[in-house]
C-alpha cells in the first residue's frame, strides 16, 4: 500500500523576510551573574553562522539611545541597539525590517522593558512573524518581580531559565545588594544607575539569611 506523502505544512513569506511557521516571543530568565548574555551572544550566532540576521537590543544605562553592545563576563561580545523606556519597539523592528530580512531579535537587559514594550514586541512576533527572544532578571534585590519581567511572565509563549546556583550548591534565585563593604542593602531603587554596589545571586534560603529575613517586604 502506498504511503501517503507526509503532510506539509507551508509556511507563507513573511514580512521577516524569513519563512517562519511559529514565531515565538521567549523569555529566558534568570538571577545575576547568570551567564544569560553569553547564552544570547552564542544563540545570536548560531543563527549568523548560517548567514541569517539579526538584531540586537539592550536597554541603555541612562536615557540616551544609540549604538550599544552586549558584552559577557567571558569576554565574548557584540554590537547592539539600544532602547529606553519610550521608546516604540515595534517601529523600531519595523524600520530595521526595511533594511533586509531578520532571523530573529534579540533583547538583553529585558528587565528594563516597559510593559507596554513587551506588548510591542508581542506584535512583533504576532504580526510581523518574527521570533524574539528576551534575556532578563525576573527579580531585583528585594525580591519583587520587574514591571519588564512580570510582563514577559504574562505573555511569553515560552520561558526558560538560565541557571546559576547559590555558594552552598543549590539553585540560585534570588539576588542581594551589596555596599563596597560587602553589607547587604535591603532598601533604596529598584534601578540603581552609576553607584559601587555588587549583587551576588543566592538561593531563597540564603537570601533571607543575608536580608534578616525582610519582614518588612
Ligand atoms: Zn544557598
Amino acid at each position: 500500500m502506498p504511503s501517503r506523502p507526509a503532510e506539509k505544512t507551508v509556511p507563507s513569506a513573511t514580512r521577516s523576510g524569513y519563512i517562519s511557521a511559529m514565531a515565538k516571543l521567549y523569555f529566558n530568565y534568570s538571577t545575576m551573574n547568570a551567564g544569560k548574555s553569553t547564552v544570547l551572544l552564542q544563540a545570536s550566532h548560531n543563527y549568523r553562522e548560517n548567514n541569517m540576521d539579526t538584531y540586537l537590543l539592550t536597554a541603555a544605562i541612562d536615557d540616551r539611545a544609540g549604538q550599544g553592545r552586549i558584552a559577557s563576563r567571558i569576554g565574548i561580545g557584540a554590537e547592539a541597539d539600544m532602547f529606553v523606556s519610550d521608546d516604540d519597539l515595534f517601529a523600531r523592528v519595523v524600520a530595521r525590517l526595511a533594511q533586509g530580512p531578520l532571523a530573529a531579535i534579540f533583547v538583553d537587559e529585558a528587565q528594563f522593558l516597559s510593559p507596554k514594550q513587551v506588548w510591542q514586541l508581542a506584535r512583533v512576533v504576532d504580526d510581523l512573524r518574527v521570533p524574539v527572544l528576551c534575556y532578563g532578571l525576573r527579580v531585583d534585590f528585594q525580591g519583587n518581580l520587574f514591571p519588564g519581567s512580570a510582563t514577559l511572565l504574562a505573555l511569553a509563549d515560552e520561558m526558560r531559565e538560565v541557571r546559576t546556583i547559590c555558594h552552598c550548591g543549590k539553585k540560585a534565585t534570588m539576588v542581594i545588594r551589596q555596599d563596597e563593604t560587602g553589607r547587604t542593602i535591603t532598601e533604596g531603587e529598584q534601578v540603581q544607575i552609576g553607584g559601587n554596589e555588587t549583587y551576588v545571586s543566592l538561593c531563597r534560603r540564603h537570601w533571607r539569611e543575608a536580608t534578616g529575613d525582610n519582614p518588612d517586604v
